[in-house]
């Protein structure tokens, strides 16, 4: 049998891997990834097939006995009253009706501090893969707490409420960006909204109103999908995208000769027009496009 140490090990790499297999397209994984994932020389399934809480025996991958439970899942089937609570931590509902058996686990995850994954089912029916640890357990309600992070969930209790208040946004941003970034994905078919760049793993998703700003907002249609190279110019006003969708590029940045990425990856976007979702409703919000294009009309 593992050392707890040989078991975290294991937990943070296949993590680390599901995350990044995520990454390199939408942000999510299908049903099916989750069943056959491929690990190294092996296949694991990742998922329950009925339930929330997985715990593997040895004939789904993984040679070595888990101390804690693998995975758990939120699908959006109504069956979990799984919610967000003030402090960024999560309430996990265990199964209804349950035996302890499968919470058992959950209760180890909690006690030798390892970290599991949680699946987060979308609206277009893949799964957002999180790192997570079990905070708190409250068997007798049948639910506990979850965190991205223990650093941060013992953070969040401190008493300095400066510590608290950075920890809790902190961990609101950690769970929030994920699905921000998968639904704006998603709706530009993993494509940059300026080049058409088709590789997940260089695409970002833009806030139109920058995050920082009280008016932000996490719908889709304050969002742009973006590669790595626009979303910097983006942010930087090196270019801007007017209200009908019109991409601008600074004037002195037009003026400049330089190599083939200033000239094709940049100027040459000059008066396009940006891709669009398909479904209008995730277009972008047009007065969100036109204070964001003022600021940088008038830099
Ligand atoms: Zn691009």
């Amino acid at each position: 049998m593992w050392t707890l140490q040989e078991e975290i090990a294991y937990r943070d790499a296949l993590i680390e891997k599901v995350i990044s297999v995520a990454n390199d397209g939408n942000g999510t994984l299908s049903r099916r990834q989750l069943g056959e994932f491929r690990y190294g020389d092996t296949v694991i399934r990742l998922i329950d097939s009925y339930g929330g809480i997985w715990n593997p025996g040895a004939s789904w991958g993984i040679t070595d006995p888990l101390r804690a439970t693998l995975s758990i899942n939120t699908t959006d089937s109504g069956k979990y009253s799984d919610e967000e609570k003030d402090g960024g931590l999560w309430k996990y509902d265990y199964q209804s009706g349950g035996s302890g058996g499968k919470n058992t686990k959950m209760r180890a995850a909690m006690e030798y501090q390892i970290p599991l994954l949680w699946f987060k089912k979308t609206e277009s029916g893949g799964y957002i893969p999180y790192k997570v640890y079990v905070i708190r357990d409250f068997p007798e309600q049948k639910f506990c707490y979850i965190a991205p992070d223990l650093a941060l969930a013992s953070a969040a209790k401190s008493n300095s409420s400066l510590e608290k208040r950075y920890a809790q946004r902190i961990m609101k941003q950690r769970l929030h960006q994920p699905e921000f970034r998968s639904r704006v994905l998603i709706a530009y078919e993993t494509k940059c909204a300026i080049c058409s760049l088709a590789h997940g793993r260089l695409l970002d998703a833009a806030h139109i109103t920058p995050d920082s700003e009280e008016s932000s907002s996490t719908s889709v249609t304050n969002g742009l999908s973006l590669c790595k190279i626009h979303h910097a110019s983006y942010d930087m006003n090196i270019l801007g995208i007017d209200p009908d969708f019109i991409v601008h590029v600074r004037k002195d940045i037009l003026e400049e000769n330089d190599g083939p990425m200033l000239q094709h990856g940049i100027k040459e976007m000059d008066l396009v027009q940006i891709r669009l979702p398909v479904d209008k409703a995730d277009q972008p919000d047009k007065d969100r496009l036109a204070t964001r294009f003022e600021k940088f009309s008038t830099q």
